[in-house]
């Protein structure tokens, strides 16, 4: 039986230092790129150190695809069963998983590569902080979950379907491929909208339509991350009215983190 960590190798030695005392476990596939690995850690180094100081030590796997994932070596690295492992969906970029129940694989991150490759920068950072992100909704037991948060998410999923119903089907295809694996659920609204907020994207377009369709969420996130010192970038901003329209006959790059692997570009 071949062991895991002939495919999973340490990288780098459990000591890159975070901060004060918070260590970044690291380990990639032997066949993955070094420098796209070497890449991806140092976007999880770069996140805020409040934000590593309460989600602690997460061990992070950078593996070449989902296939390996899927492999049974992984499978007893990660102490998933089979079933869960194997109902994980092949589109995603990455994931982050904790304990829920015996056999649900233990509290980690694994990224993709060959999703993540050739994503632009600021959407490789995305899919790396969106990973931690759900870490720290778990780490604040559950925070997508609670009464705040599900008031400010479900109103902005009201108002997204609201406007999405009246327009063209084609318009509304475009939206719902954008943006509805966060309207879909809330813990994946919490992690994008919060990677939004301390990495913003530079497309100042697509960063309003974002931030207007999710401003409830956004609102009730910033103070949730402001309340724990966890920096907002600046260039966050809330538009008073979107133009639903006009914005959806840009093609945009729609950085998003990993549910999306999809270039979100109207045909
Ligand atoms: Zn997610």
């Amino acid at each position: 039986m071949r062991s895991p960590l002939r495919i999973l190798i340490v990288a780098a030695a459990s000591a890159l230092l975070i901060g004060q005392a918070q260590a970044l476990q690291y380990r990639q596939s032997k066949t993955v790129d070094d420098n796209l690995a070497r890449t991806l850690l140092q976007y999880a180094k770069d996140a805020p150190p409040q934000l590593h100081k309460i989600i602690g030590d997460v061990p992070i796997y950078v593996m070449d695809d989902i296939a390996m994932f899927k492999s049974p070596a992984v499978a007893r690295e990660l102490k998933m069963n089979r079933a869960f492992q194997q109902s994980v969906s092949n589109g995603l970029a990455g994931l982050a998983m904790w304990p829920i129940a015996k056999g649900r694989g233990f509290r980690s991150i694994s990224l993709f590569a060959d999703k993540i490759r050739d994503a632009p920068a600021e959407r490789q950072r995305a899919i790396v902080v969106h990973e931690l992100m759900h870490q720290l909704d778990h780490a604040l037991g559950n925070a997508s979950q609670n009464r705040t948060f599900m008031a400010a998410y479900k109103t902005d999923v009201q108002n997204f379907n609201k406007m999405t119903r009246t327009m063209s089907a084609e318009d509304r295809e475009f939206f719902n491929r954008w943006l509805g694996y966060y309207i879909k659920s809330s813990h994946e609204a919490f992690a994008e909208v919060a990677t939004h907020l301390v990495y913003p994207q530079s497309n100042g377009d697509e960063r309003a339509i974002f931030f207007g369709v999710f401003s409830n969420t956004a609102a009730a996130l910033e103070k949730m991350l402001r309340a724990r010192d966890i920096p907002i970038d600046v260039r966050k901003a809330t538009p008073a009215t979107i133009d639903w329209p006009e914005a959806g006959s840009r093609s945009g790059s729609c950085l998003i983190g990993e549910g999306l692997v999809r270039p979100c570009t109207r045909q």
